[in-house]
């Protein structure tokens, strides 16, 4: 067995495999030279200081050494041969498989000059150690982009004291994945912690002297000073090492819904677009408990459950001193409704309507009121009766 991509999925596929009793042959392919770490901390714990980097670490090396995997860190997977069933890595060598799980996962997008220093971007602990001693110099930070890593991002420069910017060219941040009315208080969230929030006007190009970065233009003609430019921008599925192999690539590693991309070939995590029979869409998460549970489920199909992955999606981000977390999905066409609190007290919960179903629930400062509505989604409640009803009592929801 083959994995490629020594993170998050990839290593709970080799554990998995063990745990359900594989003793052959298991190779783990990674092109980070550190053992597996967690990437949620990097825009939290990591860039604040509130933990050393060592603390990302998924497993001690004991841990990793009782896998018995051949562990293939700093090695790059630049081609995959279907029909040959092997995979080529960076310098010639190339490993066969009988089984292959693809993680991945994403890289980061980037602005043109992107080169200039002074101008970061995060998905690495590298990244955020060196994010991290950039702002220790108490710079003028923007961060472009006000999705999740964004607004997180611009929460822990803020904390840090930091005079921070966020510039994103919709209306409001983090408008995608929660909509119109959660990202104007999450822009309030933001306007009262004093960072400054920029939204409706791209970013038309940076600024620099003498190699460095010293603003960043907007649409309107404004621009903003700045010492370190954060570019928070999205993703891309990193599957540049697939292009020739005959998988189809569309958002990231097509897949069925058992996860599986070519016979005996499956993907998980952040890389894998699959079809979520609970939905009865196509999707693709970048969520850390996706890449734990869309591993699982890959793996074991890999060995025989032809079990298809329907899960309800969680998500959590924390910002300051608040923790937003959500179960399901909120299609931009969604009705939402406040079912629990008051958003003005900084504690509710919310539920997304769609085709007349409950397909997601959404909890501020509220995790006991989430996890109970969570039901709703797995149930797929029908959103004509729920709707109707008043909202929940708080004291009924614990
Ligand atoms: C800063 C940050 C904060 C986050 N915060 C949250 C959060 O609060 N909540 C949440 O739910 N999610 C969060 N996420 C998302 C979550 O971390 C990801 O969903 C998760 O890491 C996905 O795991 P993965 O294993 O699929 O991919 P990744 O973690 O991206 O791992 C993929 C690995 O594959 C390697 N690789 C890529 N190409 C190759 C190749 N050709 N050959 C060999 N190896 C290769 C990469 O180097 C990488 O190590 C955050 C992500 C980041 C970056």
């Amino acid at each position: 067995m083959v994995i490629v991509g020594a993170s998050a999925a990839g290593l709970t596929a080799a554990e998995t495999l063990r745990r359900r009793g594989w003793n052959g042959e298991l190779t783990l392919i990674g092109e980070e030279s550190r053992p597996p770490y967690d990437r949620p901390p990097l825009s939290k714990q990591i860039l604040t200081g509130a933990w050393e980097p060592e603390r990302a670490a998924l497993r001690t090396l004991r841990d990793l050494d009782r896998l018995k995997a051949d562990l293939r860190l700093g090695h790059r997977a630049v081609a995959l041969d279907v029909p040959g069933r092997r995979v080529h890595l960076e310098g010639g060598e190339n490993i066969g498989f009988d089984g292959l799980v693809i993680a991945t996962g994403v890289a980061p997008r980037r602005l043109p000059d992107s080169d200039l220093a002074g101008v970061h971007v995060l998905r690495t602990l590298d990244d955020a150690i060196a994010l991290r001693a950039a702002l220790l110099a108490g710079p003028r930070v923007v961060v472009v982009g006000a999705g999740f890593l964004g607004t997180e991002v611009a929460a822990a420069a803020r904390v840090m004291g930091l005079e921070v910017t966020v510039a994103e060219p919709e209306p409001v941040p983090v408008r995608r994945p929660f909509g119109d009315r959660v990202g104007e208080l999450v822009a309030d969230l933001h306007r009262d912690h004093g960072t400054r929030v920029r939204c409706g006007v791209g970013v038309r190009r940076l600024h620099g002297a003498g190699g460095r970065v010293t603003g960043v233009e907007l649409g309107d003609g404004t621009t903003l000073p700045a010492d370190v430019v954060v570019q928070a921008l999205g993703s891309t599925p990193a599957t540049g090492w697939l292009s020739g192999s005959g998988l189809r690539l569309r958002d990231g590693v097509d897949c069925d819904a058992l996860c599986e991309a070519a016979p005996g070939i499956y993907a998980a995590g952040d890389v894998a677009s699959w079809f979520n029979p609970h939905f009865g869409t196509r999707m693709r998460l970048e969520h850390r408990m996706n890449a734990t549970e869309q591993a699982m489920a890959a793996v074991g199909n890999l060995l025989g459950d032809a079990t298809p992955f329907a899960p309800v999606p969680y998500f959590w981000t924390d910002q300051y001193d608040t923790r937003i977390q959500a179960y399901g999905i909120s299609p931009p066409d969604a009705e939402m409704r406040i079912v629990y609190g008051d958003p003005s007290d900084g504690h509710f919960a919310a539920a997304y309507g769609h085709h007349g179903r409950v397909v997601g629930v959404l909890g501020w400062n509220a995790p006991r009121q989430v996890r109970t509505l969570r039901h709703l989604v797995v149930d797929s409640a029908p959103w004509a009766a729920f709707a109707a009803t008043p909202a929940l009592d708080p004291a009924t929801v614990n």
